[in-house]
């Protein structure tokens, strides 16, 4: 076995300590959960996730009435956040970050990793209009080796959002590296951080191919 690479210290990583989001990452992990329950859990653990990535959104202040009397009162305005899955296990989280954010709007970025090279290759992209208003938050289960994350990552920079964020549930040392290396300026948010990658890129332990697991394609 490889020894462990260290993770680098690193401001702009957020593992997401929560109790809830913990039990519920243990859940996805046993190798007996059934696809329906992953998909289920996956939902439920990407609104807590949700929660946490939007706790600095800013708000703006607008006038409305209670039964009582007139007040300025705080919203986040839903339409400014634009989800981005990385296809196709970042769909598996987009559900549940929508339940939270109904009014957000999605884009898409279509990745395969070379199964040689492990590089990313895009064969899709499709983001909304007037990306400079928007707060893009990029979905996908599994930070392995990063270079799907770097590679959605700089495709959508060049379309000029306000702000990035990524959010992975578990990810290996050697991917949060790849990725702060190429991004230092994306806050990435994950529930775990663990040992290593393997020799043929999965994480471990992790929870094996998140995509197969969720659309219960092995
Ligand atoms: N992608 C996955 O789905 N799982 C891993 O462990 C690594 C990459």
């Amino acid at each position: 076995m490889n020894p462990p690479v260290p993770v680098p210290n690193n401001a702009m990583l957020n593992v997401v300590a929560h109790p809830l989001v913990q039990h519920k990452l243990t859940l996805l992990r046993r190798r007996e959960t059934s696809t329906n329950n992953f998909r289920r859990v996956l939902g439920e653990i990407g609104a807590l996730m949700a929660y946490e990535v939007t706790r600095d959104m800013p708000l703006s202040f607008v006038d409305i009435d209670t039964p009582l009397e007139r007040m300025k009162a705080p919203l986040i305005d839903g339409k400014k956040l634009v989800f981005v899955p990385i296809l196709r296990a970042g769909t598996g989280l987009l559900d549940g970050f929508l339940s939270v954010m109904p009014a957000a709007r999605v884009g898409h970025v279509g990745l395969y990793r070379d199964p040689d090279t492990l590089a990313a290759v895009e064969y899709y992209f499709r983001m909304p209009q007037q990306m400079e208003e928007r707060d893009v938050v990029v979905l996908d289960p599994m930070l392995a080796t990063g270079n799907s994350a770097v590679a959605a990552v700089t495709r959508i920079k060049a379309v000029r959002p306000r702000s990035i964020r990524f959010v992975c549930l578990v990810a290996a040392p050697e991917g949060i590296r790849n990725f702060s290396g190429a991004h230092p300026d994306v806050a990435l948010y994950t529930a775990a951080v663990d040992r290593q990658l393997d020799e043929h890129g999965y994480i471990v332990p992790g929870l094996g191919d998140a995509g197969d697991r969720i659309f219960g394609t092995r």
